[in-house]
């Protein structure tokens, strides 16, 4: 029987944000959750590469602790993981706005990150869906930005755990900005060049055509028309290395750097 959270990729794909739901997740907790009162952030200290190398281990666990471990997992590009539906073990023992109980009240949300100097500053993409997906989470249980914790916020004794890498006070200003209509809405990619652009498609993972042919032609790769996850990852590359967003979609703004280049 699914658990009671299966609210959640509606309200995050609502958001903008996207969303990748996990095999079984409806079906997936410890338990049944208690009434949902706030959020506590986690990274995950996974060592790189990926884009959720931790998914596994949210799933089912590691030694000594029963999984799924959080309800949502982040990727670095920004898509959310739907991994559990129930109460999730992540919380351990602390204190937040006198809530006491995290797994019982507490969303759990763990964005990959290895909390190390490899992996600093946070990708922009991934920073600004953590902000818009709380913001959605706390719109809906009506609660405001002082309902979302990092675990190093939250964790007794103090110092017991060091996550998330982030300053959790801008973090909460962020998400009470998104909260009074104050941040602008997502940039979504367009499907096509606006006006003015010569019209070709957003690309992306999946797609299969010519112009996925023009894009690995760029990228000095084989062109076989087959944009799979080597294209991705040549496509982030070239993002990152054109101070683009690199998550792996060549919309408007990408198409225009590759005409720049011969
Ligand atoms: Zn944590």
């Amino acid at each position: 029987m699914p658990y009671t959270l299966t609210w959640l990729p509606d309200i995050l794909k609502k958001a903008g944000l996207k969303v990748a739901q996990v095999d079984g997740w409806e079906e997936r907790g410890v338990s049944e959750m208690g009434t949902v009162l706030g959020i506590l952030c986690h990274h995950t200290a996974t060592q790189k590469p990926g884009n959720m190398p931790s998914l596994n281990t949210l799933i089912n666990g590691r030694t000594g602790l029963k999984g799924p471990l959080a309800q949502l997992g982040l990727g670095r590009d920004g898509t959310f993981y739907i991994v559990a539906a129930g109460k999730c073990n992540h919380a351990g023992v602390g204190i937040w706005q006198g809530i006491s109980n995290g797994n019982t009240h507490f969303i759990g949300i763990e964005a990959e990150n290895t909390g190390l100097a490899d992996d600093f500053p946070w990708p922009e993409v991934q920073l600004d869906a953590y902000y818009r997906g709380v913001a959605a989470i706390l719109k809906h249980i009506g609660k405001d930005a002082s309902f979302c914790a990092g675990h190093k916020e939250y964790a007794l004794p103090k110092g017991r755990k060091p996550d998330p890498d982030l300053n959790m006070d801008e973090f909460r200003k962020k998400v009470a900005d998104i909260l009074n209509g104050v941040t602008d809405p997502p940039v979504l990619i367009p499907a096509v060049e606006p006006d003015g652009g010569a019209g070709r498609p957003t690309i992306k993972r999946g797609d299969n055509n010519d112009f996925v042919k023009i894009i690995q032609a760029k990228l000095d790769m084989e062109p076989d028309g087959n944009f799979g996850p080597k294209t991705e990852a040549a496509v982030r590359a070239f993002q990152r290395n054109h101070q683009l967003v690199p998550d792996g979609i060549v919309g408007p703004k990408c198409w225009k750097v590759f005409d720049s280049i011969s």
